[in-house]
């Protein structure tokens, strides 16, 4: 990896842009092929560091979606007959290509989002290791025998739904790209991905990769926008099945989309998730699960930890605890060694999380630490917000009810344990939560009451693959990241024989 921290902040980007630029695809990749799109429409994708545009993408729109998924039918016969361990070798080398060019994913990804290179490359691991992941656990795809006739052979078989369409956001490119094909290929489907606009990047240059490991067809990837490339793609006749992580609202679209062809939906959405703090927890463990995530990706994750609910008892250490960690942040330039957090990734990202600073100063939260834009040569041409921590809110203001999706936590206090639970659920969402205690039966006791769908104790957002992810109440439906997903994936057939007219 070259050296990109000497020189000011435009030049380092400059620089790694041009060095970036072998690594870039910018057309659709369609049928095994990288091609444009019809109408020969490009879109900028921008680097938030420095609001320069590093490459010019293929703006798809429905023709071209059509093309895709006529690629992915015609390649679903052949690879849906495809056993178990033929698929298993496809994405293990699959996540073997991405493992040979960290480097270069890392580069391409840390671009496009603004995330620091130490970061992005752990990203682009984690990509390669879920796809590792679904190459193992295909093997465990299997129907059942069903002893309810002696007169029958009764059997069921797991099959695949054909044509896959998948939307994915900007805030984890090249995972979120892994998350969804690793399930997808696994069972025999085949796909049409729509990256986000903002960072497609990553996407496109796995397609590069896909060229010489997975049979023309049965991965395709349409760049553009959501209601250009992305709706027509939920409503095309010949997808059977949908998976989507975004926004809550776009969430209902698309399953509005889904349920005009009663076609399933998987879907990953957003989060306001609470982490407790107890009086007997380890603050240090509190503080760290708590800022640790919430200020990873610059608070740009959707089970962030962003309500912390605090006892009154260790209130005022922890707040001293929890500002001394986020002052820690050293907020600039995703390409400088030592950058923890870079710039949000979109200006449509930085106009939200600066109009909610606005908005918890106006419902009179205090805030501890933060609530601006930092100054530095680092940060004056991007994106940038400084990492905020909002005290004395109310569980009913619009900073803890609405999500904010940047590096803005607010903490609420809390006395009455039933109270707090009470509070603790009351959100639209509930994807995640967390709590620090070292009682076990009060952890058993609160994980039980608390609606979401990932509870973590003393610790927070630890997701090997393996581990099922997804949310409660309008934060999605299904499970990701585990074996469960690839039922998600598939359609259970039931064939019952009668074996006294069969020679079997
Ligand atoms: P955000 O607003 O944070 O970008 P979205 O939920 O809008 O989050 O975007 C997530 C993904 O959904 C992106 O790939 C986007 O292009 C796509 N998208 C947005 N609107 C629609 C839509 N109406 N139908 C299908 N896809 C959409």
């Amino acid at each position: 990896m070259p050296e990109y921290y000497s020189g000011n902040v435009v030049d380092n980007h400059r620089d790694a842009i041009e060095e970036a630029s072998t690594a870039i695809e910018t057309d659709l990749f369609i049928g095994g092929k990288f091609r444009q799109s019809e109408g020969g429409d490009y879109f900028e994708t921008v680097d938030p560091t420095v609001k320069e545009p590093i490459a010019e993408i293929a703006r798809g729109q429905k023709t071209d979606v059509d093309a895709a998924v006529s690629a992915a039918a015609d390649a679903a016969d052949e690879w849906g007959d495809t056993v178990p361990p033929e698929r298993q070798e496809v994405l293990r080398e699959l996540a073997e290509r991405i493992e040979d060019n960290v480097e270069e994913f890392t580069l391409l990804e840390s671009l496009d989002s603004g995330k620091p290179l130490d970061v992005a490359r752990g990203e682009v691991e984690r990509a390669a290791e879920f796809l590792d992941y679904y190459a193992g656990v295909c093997r465990s795809i299997e129907g059942k025998q069903l002893p309810y006739d002696s007169d029958a052979l009764i059997y069921t078989r797991r099959e695949p739904y054909g044509v896959v369409g998948q939307i994915i956001p900007w805030n984890f490119p090249l995972v979120m790209v892994a998350y969804k094909l690793g399930p997808a290929l696994a069972t025999g489907n085949t796909v049409v991905m729509k990256p986000a606009e903002q960072t497609p990047l990553t996407a496109l240059r796995l397609a590069r990769e896909a060229q010489d490991v997975v049979p023309d067809g049965v991965f395709n990837v349409v760049t553009g926008f959501g209601e250009e490339a992305g709706q027509p793609l939920t409503e095309h006749p010949e997808v059977r099945k949908l998976a989507f992580t975004g926004e809550t609202t776009t969430g209902h679209a698309i399953m509005k989309s889904a349920a005009e062809r009663a076609v399933p939906v998987t879907l990953e959405l957003g989060g306001k998730s609470p982490f407790i703090v107890f009086p007997d927890g380890d603050l240090d463990v509190a503080v760290e699960s708590v800022a640790g995530v919430m200020y990873y990706n610059t608070g740009q994750s959707c089970d962030a930890p962003s309500r912390v609910f605090v006892h009154d008892d260790v209130r005022e250490e922890f707040m001293e605890k929890f500002i001394e960690r986020t002052h820690e942040e050293v907020v600039g330039d995703p390409l400088r060694e030592g950058t923890t957090m870079g710039p949000l990734a979109s200006e449509a990202q930085f106009d939200k999380v600066t109009s909610y600073l606005d908005v918890g100063r106006d419902e009179g939260a205090t805030v501890e630490t933060g609530g601006g834009i930092p100054e530095s040569e680092d940060t004056e041409h991007g994106y940038f917000v400084e990492p905020t921590v909002f005290a004395e809110a109310q569980n009913d203001f619009r900073i803890a009810q609405e999500e904010i999706f940047g590096p803005v936590e607010t903490v609420i206090s809390w006395s009455d344990y039933d109270e707090m639970i009470r509070q603790a659920n009351d959100t639209e969402f509930g994807l995640a939560a967390g709590m620090a205690t070292n009682d076990v039966s009060l952890a058993n006791q609160t994980a039980e009451k608390l609606e979401a769908g990932n509870v973590w104790v003393n610790k927070y957002a630890t997701l090997p693959p393996g581990t099922p992810f997804g949310g409660y109440k309008q934060s999605g439906i299904g499970r990701e990241h585990t074996r469960e997903t690839l039922l998600a994936y598939t359609r259970c057939k039931t064939v019952d024989i009668d074996t006294t007219h069969s020679p079997m």
